[in-house]
């Protein structure tokens, strides 16, 4: 059971060779077993998952399945879920249970999907290594062979990334602000795919960057990616900048090949201190794109270079402003103090972590009367300047492609004296925040401690169906089938 993809469980589920309420149990159990080890749930909705598994047989014996009836799936805990509690990973945010479901877990349940529980992440979405949780680091559930010690399972998807990697889930939903999708996917050797900006709606997810972020889903294969994100993607008149667009068939995308496609190779994206693993790795890729019938060409995006200064400009400034709501009175804990002043200081120094105090630090800076022309302002100019690089290139070709990461997963504990250094992490994958389009990272490789390493499929703006049809044709030339130490069903 625990071998099989989304796409394969779906099937057996219709021919009835199980039942949903044997799938989900299974999978209940392998939680059990292994969340002690990784912590990639924060919650485990046991008792919900089953009784949604039993609808899905009913459906099933009716004859009406959905899209998703009777997946099990790990929800991001940044996703509001009515009546289940939905932390974001912080301790502000550990008492709260939201009234409401948001738009993309809702449309997940209208397709038939159940609910694992609720993934790990780093506090409020910031983070590359799931360290900042409130609730305990995420371990990798991939080792170095004959080397114990944990690594990180990237962030701020880690327990996502995680959960689907040691196969503790069919798939799960994740975010992107910066890279939370597709860096753990890269770490945990998984497919991922940030769709473009306004795909899916942001209504009922707790806000980091508003203009940035973005959910999409973490899966082992990329036609998995395009089954959950034909559930969770469309329309949501709840939220003022989602598309208004159709939802095309994804998964068929995934079939198209990549004859006659040109593929852009940007040279910014490479990098001296990139490892020469990931350089070889990227030009393989390229390699097996023209063996499938594509052209590679050399393209420039001059103000990538740019991306990581600006994005921590902006998506602190956006957080601070965001995280502002946090103040003891409506949402989450609350430490009393003498005066109302003395209330919210003390609600907020108890209950946010270090990371996310850095950013409200920062993004109060450089949005305070002084600065905010020489920090905000113009990172917002340079921000339009990377889209423009971005509008250019895809001119000349169908989609890009570059490494996810500048590195493997490293050990938990490592990087973390320096904030810089960890910020590093998201040099290939915020430009496609910053200028909105869409980003999948496939597993296509191993490193030369035996790693998974991933490679990054740029589109254009809602043309995920090129981004799948070029992720896909990656995904049968490498034929990553390695698996990490520690997962489900041996
Ligand atoms: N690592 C990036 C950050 O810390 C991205 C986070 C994200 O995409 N949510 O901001």
């Amino acid at each position: 059971m625990f071998s099989l993809t989304l796409a394969g469980a779906r099937a057996a589920l219709r021919r009835r060779d199980f039942s949903a309420r044997e799938l989900t149990a299974a999978y209940l159990g392998a939680i059990e077993a292994l969340n002690p080890k990784l912590n990639a749930f924060i919650t485990v909705t046991s008792e919900l998952a089953l009784r949604q598994a039993d609808a899905a047989d009913t459906a099933l014996a009716r004859g009406e399945a959905e899209n998703l009836t009777g997946i099990p799936l790990a929800i991001k805990d940044l996703f509001c879920t009515e009546g289940v509690r939905t932390t974001a990973g912080g301790r502000i945010l550990a008492p709260f249970v939201p009234p409401y479901e948001s738009t993309v877990t809702a449309n997940l349940l209208r397709d038939g999907a159940v609910f694992l529980g609720k993934a790990n992440l780093d506090e409020f979405a910031m983070g590359s290594s799931n360290m900042t949780s409130a609730f305990g680091p995420v371990t990798n559930p991939w080792t170095r062979p004959g080397d114990a010690s944990p690594l990180v399972p990237g962030g701020s998807s880690g327990g996502s990334a995680a959960a689907v990697a040691a196969r503790l889930a069919l798939g799960a939903t994740a975010t992107d602000t910066g890279g939370s999708i597709r860096q753990p996917a890269s770490f945990c050797g998984i497919a991922g795919i940030k769709p473009t900006y306004g795909r899916c709606s942001r209504w009922g997810i707790v806000a980091f960057a508003s203009s940035l972020d973005q959910a999409g889903p973490v899966a082992r294969t990329v036609e998995d990616c395009a089954i959950l994100l034909g559930s969770m993607a469309g329309h949501d008149p709840k939220d003022s900048t989602s598309a208004d667009r159709p939802v095309p068939d994804f998964a068929a995308a995934c079939q198209r090949g990549v004859k006659g496609l040109r593929i852009g190779v940007p040279r910014e994206y490479r990098s001296d201190d990139m490892p020469p693993e990931i350089e070889a790795l990227w030009q393989q890729g390229l390699a097996w794109l023209r063996e499938a019938g594509a052209e590679t060409v050399d393209v420039s995006l001059p103000h990538t270079k740019y991306g990581l200064a600006t994005y921590y400009i902006v998506a602190p400034a956006e957080a601070s402003s965001n995280l502002a709501r946090y103040d003891g009175v409506r949402f989450g804990a609350r430490t009393e103090g003498a005066d109302l002043t003395e209330m919210y200081e003390s609600t907020r120094a108890a209950g946010f972590g270090a990371e996310v105090r850095r950013r409200i630090l920062i993004g109060t800076y450089v949005l305070s009367a002084g600065y905010y022309d020489a920090y905000y302002l113009r990172a917002q100019k340079v921000r339009a300047l990377i889209l423009r690089d971005f509008t250019e290139v895809f001119a000349r070709v169908d989609a890009l492609l570059t490494p996810t990461a500048p590195s493997a997963a490293f050990a938990q504990g490592e990087r973390m004296d320096d904030p810089v250094k960890m910020y590093l992490n998201d040099v290939f994958t915020v430009p496609a925040n910053m200028s909105g389009i869409p980003g999948l990272s496939v597993p296509a490789g191993l490193d030369a401690q035996g790693l998974p390493l991933g490679l990054q499929v740029l589109g254009k703006p809602f043309d995920e169906e090129t981004v799948f049809a070029v992720g896909a044709a990656l995904e049968r030339a490498a034929g990553f089938t390695a698996l990490p130490s520690l997962r489900a069903g041996g």
